[in-house]
């Protein structure tokens, strides 16, 4: 009998495994893939001087256009802040740190280190919990709930697991993988929601999905991966067919964006379903530093950033609605109870994101969420010994 079983092997899910670990617990993570996590490039944290957590706070608000729930909001802004006692985030010369301005920020705050904080933080993790926790690959196809004693068991592709658990973090992550042209692995399937919903969970906005404006169309080399919006803020444009200049407006959010580009398509002045995406004014010494990753990418897809612009559509990136969480991380039903003994954490929830994500709120999400979720499971295996 384990005390805490994770599922899904995404930062959220890791984070779980870690904090449960650091609280004595005993843990095993499933996961059939990596998940979005290895991508993640930059987090928001208000480490700025004249960044807060209450501007923080409102910025994630106004972005969710009326869909946030606020508890997870503080909790999220309030908690992020720890975040930069904890990771060596880059820092320029000067000692000040290297921020990006995310599409929906008011002021500078995404951070990270060495433009991946993603890889960097899983890296980082794994090798810290090496050895001390039972690692298992596949598809959690089922969980159950059995009474006396309290357990919860899973099945593993076709077969019934003999692992049992005294508790359940759902770390799957979100269902963008079920679109055909979306940035997501296709393992993604939205899993753990279902799972979740069989032992009774609530959800919410189910029918929120965050369009990533500036995904990939071609070359293929590279189609489905995503041009970082952050880049509109040193001086990259929108072109269409006529090499016409769109949507100027810096501080647009990613949905009125991929709205713009839609209406764009639309109107007949699209290029093969797609538009421009120009770096070309972009700083060199700015995109051979901070955007490296996508330059030696087009560079190997036979594409000159610095000379040519590159062809992008809206795709489905990340699930907004999800399993409905209270700022434990317990796994509420429909009558806002929590399940006992199930907690989930990352994607896989709904309701922090609103209607429209902040880009680099979802890392965040991750990490405090993902603790906060280890934490309480572990509390709660104690509990029932
Ligand atoms: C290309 C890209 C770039 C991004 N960049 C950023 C960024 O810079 N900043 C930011 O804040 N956000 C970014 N995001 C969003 C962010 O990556 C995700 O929201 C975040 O990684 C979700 O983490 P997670 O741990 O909840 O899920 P994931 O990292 O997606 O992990 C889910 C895990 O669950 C596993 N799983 C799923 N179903 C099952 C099952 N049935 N059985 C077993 N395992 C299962 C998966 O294999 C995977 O291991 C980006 C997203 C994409 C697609």
């Amino acid at each position: 009998m384990i005390d805490v079983l994770v599922i899904g092997g995404g930062l959220a899910g890791w984070r779980a495994a870690e904090a449960a670990v650091k609280r004595g617990a005993s843990v095993a993570l499933v996961a059939n893939g990596p998940g979005n996590s290895p991508d993640i490039h930059a987090i928001n944290v208000p480490v700025r001087e004249d960044d807060s957590v209450e501007r923080f706070i409102d910025d994630t608000l106004r972005s969710g256009r009326g869909g946030c729930d606020r508890a997870l909001v503080e909790t999220l802004c309030r908690e992020s802040v720890k975040l930069a006692d904890e990771f060596p985030f880059d820092r320029n010369l000067d000692g000040s740190y290297k921020l990006l301005q995310p599409l929906g920020c008011s002021v500078p705050r995404c951070v990270s280190v060495d433009h991946r904080i993603g890889a960097y933080a899983l890296a980082k993790i794994k090798r810290d919990l090496s050895g001390k926790i039972e690692m298992v690959k596949g598809r959690v196809t089922a969980l159950s709930f059995n009474s006396k004693p309290s357990t919860f068991s899973f099945r593993l592709g076709d077969h019934d697991s003999p692992c049992e658990a005294r508790t359940v973090v759902i770390a799957t992550g979100g269902w963008c993988g079920k679109y055909d042209f979306s940035d997501n692995p296709p393992e993604l399937r939205g899993d753990g929601i279902d799972m979740a919903v069989k032992l009774g969970a609530a959800t919410r906005d189910m029918d929120q999905v965050q369009y990533e404006p500036t995904v990939a169309l071609a070359p293929k080399r590279v189609r489905c991966i995503p041009v970082i919006t952050t880049m509109l803020f040193d001086g990259a444009t929108f072109r269409n067919a006529k090499g016409e200049e769109f949507l100027s407006d810096k501080h647009a959010n990613k949905d009125e964006i991929s709205r713009a580009i839609f209406a764009e398509i639309e109107a007949g002045r699209g290029s093969d379903g797609g538009v421009w995406f120009d770096a070309t004014q972009v700083p060199r010494g700015i995109l051979d530093t901070t955007y490296i990753d996508t330059v030696k990418r087009y560079e190997a897809a036979g594409v000159d950033i610095h000379r040519e612009s590159m062809l992008v559509a809206p795709a489905p990136h990340t699930s907004l609605g999800g399993l409905v969480i209270d700022t434990h991380c317990r796994v509420l039903r429909t009558d806002g109870t929590p399940i006992p003994g199930l907690f989930a954490a990352g994607e896989v929830t709904g309701g922090i994101h609103g209607f429209n994500r902040i880009g680099g709120n979802a890392g965040t999400e991750t990490l405090v969420f993902g603790r906060i979720a280890g934490e309480e499971a572990a509390s709660f295996a104690e509990g029932g010994k």
